[in-house]
């Protein structure tokens, strides 16, 4: 069985859904998440944004607005009237029901119900559209398996578990259809695996059911070797190795999310990115097997903040770093690259909610600088530091670029460059060159 997940984009529009279901039905048996149509979730968010703040008619007018959209969407997508009025019952009971909370007290437990709609309703458009079409189609609520246990990640063994006889009591299903990112926590509320979260319930899917292959679906042909946003001419990279893709997607590459490589990885499934705008390309595939001696790609990272913390007393001391990490920890909050020397440590961070907090509390060890608007440059490839030559052409592509920290041999998947956010496209585009062409 093959899991395939189509993000917000590829269902966002009676067009683009006509589209994934065409896909679908191509596959044999597969089992589809899909995440809310392109801009639900945050609208979704807006109207808990204006709740919290007690705005019932900010509230009130942007899920009328939401209501239109869909109301449109039906009327499009449909081609006979009984779909047409199941679908308009089901997205009128979602937003009525929407419509209460503004007359509730409004809480984070109601924000999560709220923002959970938006994959309820795609889901259930699609369900009506392949119903429609003759699919023998089952929506599995994803609210039945994806769990989290008291720490707030997901409950492998209850999600596997609870699936499994699920999809076995279907031996009729042509499609199996559900919610990506939605999900109950260990209380029982519903709850999210977070923004972006709906490549992880593939992934956490994928590797309970034991799927042959985890399909993410975008609008793109697969992962580039250097971010097409930003640079021209880049070219989409074959095959990645999980740790190399972990380290693209946590470094910026937009198209997988981080949490998404794990349990792939760990159940040994290849991940296979692919283009709804052009299904038959060969897209990007991720497994376990590595490349030899391959540079596969360039992703950067913005909004990262540099701290800088220089002190005498560091000097042969042990223990110095352990009282420094310790006061990032007590805000949770984590540092993504971090360089040492004899007096001093640098390290960046890109959650900066509590920054002055740390900055403050940093001042008893040490003199604080910080440097803002940087960001991480990071190439990813097979860099056992046996292999040799890769850091000369890497650094080679520096050689006109400020660069404030390097960060190589953490794994030998990659290094990491810091600099001033204004030279991003420079270095990424020299790195391309020195890289990929001429080569
Ligand atoms: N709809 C959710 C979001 O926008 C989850 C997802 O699309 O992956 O973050
Ligand atoms: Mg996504």
């Amino acid at each position: 069985m093959n899991i395939m997940k189509f993000g917000g984009t590829s269902v966002g529009s009676p067009e683009r859904i006509k589209k994934v279901a065409e896909l679908i039905c191509r596959e044999n048996r597969p089992f589809v998440v899909l995440s809310a149509m392109s801009g639900t979730t945050n609208t979704l968010l807006e109207v808990a944004g204006y709740l919290l703040n007690r705005n019932q008619e900010g509230a009130i007018d942007t899920l009328t607005s939401l209501e239109a959209k869909y109301e449109g969407v039906v009327s499009r997508l449909y081609g006979t009237d009984a779909a047409r009025e199941k679908a308009g019952q089901y997205v009128k009971d979602v937003l009525d029901y929407l419509k209460t909370f503004t007359k509730k007290l409004f809480t984070s437990t109601q924000e999560k119900i709220l923002v959970a709609q938006g994959e309820l309703l795609s889901t259930h458009l699609m369900y009506f559209y392949l119903e429609e079409k003759g699919v023998k189609v089952v929506l599995l609520p994803a609210l039945d398996f994806m769990k989290l246990n008291q720490q707030g990640e997901p409950d492998s063994d209850f999600i596997s578990s609870s699936l499994a006889p699920l999809v076995a009591g279907h031996p009729e299903a042509e499609v199996f259809l559900t919610q990506g990112f939605i999900c109950k926590n260990a209380q029982d509320e519903i709850d999210n695996l977070q923004r972006g979260g709906s490549d992880y319930t593939a992934s956490l899917v994928g590797a309970a059911l034991n799927a042959e292959e985890i399909q993410i679906w975008t609008d793109i042909d697969g992962m580039h070797n250097v971010d097409p946003r930003v640079v021209r001419d880049s070219r989409p990279v074959r095959h990645l190795q999980f740790e190399e893709a972990a380290e693209l997607a946590y470094f910026g590459a937009k198209i997988l999310h981080p949490t998404c490589i794990q349990p792939a990885k760990f159940a040994n499934i290849p991940v296979r990115l692919l283009n709804t705008m052009n299904p038959d390309a060969e897209g990007t595939l991720i497994d376990n097997n590595p490349d030899h001696g391959v540079i596969k790609a360039v992703a950067a990272k913005d909004n990262i903040v540099a701290i800088k913390i220089k002190s005498s007393r560091m000097l042969l001391a042990h223990g110095f770093l352990r009282r420094v990490f310790e006061i990032f920890e007590s805000y949770r909050t984590p540092i993504d690259m971090i360089c040492t020397s004899e007096v001093g440590v640098s390290m960046t961070i890109d959650d900066t909610t509590h920054l002055s907090s740390i900055i403050h509390d940093l001042k008893r060890y040490g003199t604080v600088s910080v440097d803002l608007d940087m960001c991480i440059v990071c190439v990813v490839g097979d860099m056992e530091w046996e292999n040799v030559g890769f850091e000369s052409r890497v650094l080679d592509a520096m050689k006109d670029i400020p660069v404030r920290m390097i960060s190589y041999g953490g794994s030998n998947y990659n290094i990491s460059f810091l600099l001033k956010e204004e030279d991003k496209k420079r270095a990424m585009e020299a790195l391309r060159r020195n890289l990929f062409e001429k080569c």
